[in-house]
């Protein structure tokens, strides 16, 4: 039986290798260049592990969110190019220009603030955001045109350099993702009757990547599914050739033999049916674990499957193990890879009605994460 080594409290697991293998066969599927998206610490599996394993597996290109994420990556040695798409209003683009950071760029005015800091002999790396139907951010088709040809002038006097087209997608249908790439279609077309034509464009993100083969256009910008996670409600990893990266887990705390009608957590919301085991696990709300899966997520204990009883608390909750032999120690696995027998990801998003990407993204600052490899 699986014992998590003393000392330990609680942790995540991190295979960097599965993000690198994950990159590599999304590569091969989707025929296509991989932005990988390592935004909001990489899914939480840490941003700058997560881009080396992505970039070790072929991804040519980083994505984040904002420039801050993209600055965190260029302090940590990463030299791959990065870009970063949404931006606190006002504010300067003078360091992310000062180290290459490209910029998603979704207005004209932030357009004049990209070119502006350009300096003498390096223009600014920009990727040109359009909307397309999402109602977020990005250049409005109205206002396509005018954009562009300002785009078009300051890449000329050398201020710029036009990188990418790029849009996101919705995924409420195949039908609504295929308008809105009609729509990107035509904000290409009207950005190259400008001189517009950039190397790369790029709008699938991991669901429309792997499921609408025309959204790929050579270039993909992938997130969950580089963590070995599915975009997809009635598809796992495993369908999908993934291995997810994250395993969270921790160390039975405390063990109590109790007799029937036991209480169990705050509110007693759980009541022991027979004398039973209980074991205390350390994982709690303030780690990321939702409080919305009380009574319901699932635990593999020593092995062995089982649920939350009674209510997630803020640092800890309670396992009703019945008669199975289970010793302070022994091993609790929240999720990992389900085809090792314990819950993934996307369970404890069914328990808790939410998404896997909530799930990981959520684990919280106080659990250490430690890297593996394989
Ligand atoms: C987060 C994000 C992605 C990655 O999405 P996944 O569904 O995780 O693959 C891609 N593009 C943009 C603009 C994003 O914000």
């Amino acid at each position: 039986m699986s014992r998590v080594p003393d000392g330990v409290l609680r942790e995540a697991v991190i295979d960097v290798a599965a993000i690198t293998e994950n990159v590599r066969h999304l590569r091969r599927l989707t025929e296509s260049e991989v932005i990988a998206v390592v935004k909001a610490d990489g899914y939480g599996h840490g941003a700058v592990r997560s881009a080396v394993a992505a970039l070790a597996g072929g991804a040519t290109r980083i994505g984040v969110a904002d420039v801050q994420e993209a600055l965190a990556l260029r302090r940590a040695g990463i030299t791959a190019p990065v870009v970063a798409w949404l931006h606190a209003p006002g504010a300067s683009f003078a360091e992310a220009a000062s180290v290459g950071v490209e910029l998603g760029i979704s207005s004209f005015d932030q357009l004049l603030r990209a070119a502006a800091a350009a300096s003498v002999d390096r223009p600014v790396g920009v990727h040109l955001k359009l909307e397309t139907g999402l109602g977020r951010n990005g250049i409005a088709p109205e206002d396509y045109r005018v954009v562009f040809a300002e785009a078009a002038r300051l890449e000329r006097i050398g201020k710029l350099r036009i990188v990418g087209l790029f849009s996101h997608l919705s995924n409420a249908s195949a039908d609504d993702d295929r308008a809105a790439l009609r729509v990107f279609h035509d904000g290409i077309a009207a950005a190259a009757a400008l001189g517009i034509a950039p190397p790369l464009r790029h709008i699938a993100a991991s669901h429309a990547a792997l499921d609408l083969p025309e959204s790929r256009m050579g270039c993909v910008r992938l997130g969950i599914s580089i963590y070995g996670l599915s975009p997809f409600d009635d598809r796992s990893s495993a369908d999908l050739g993934l291995r997810p990266a994250m395993t969270l887990r921790a160390p039975v705390a405390a063990v109590r033999r109790v007799p029937a009608g036991h209480g169990v957590s705050y509110g007693y919301d759980y009541r022991t049916e027979r004398e039973t085991t209980l074991a205390l696990i350390p994982l709690g709300y303030a780690d990321g674990v939702p409080r919305s899966a009380s009574g319901r997520g699932p635990v593999a204990v020593g092995g062995k499957p089982f649920a939350v009883a009674g209510r997630i608390a803020m640092d800890q909750f309670v396992v009703d193990v019945g008669d199975h032999p289970v010793a302070v120690g022994d091993e609790a696995v929240l999720f990992g890879d389900p085809t090792l027998g314990v819950p993934g990801a996307e369970d404890w998003a069914d328990a808790a009605g939410t998404i896997d990407y909530e799930i990981v993204t959520r684990i919280g600052p106080r659990v250490p994460r430690r890297q593996v490899s394989g």
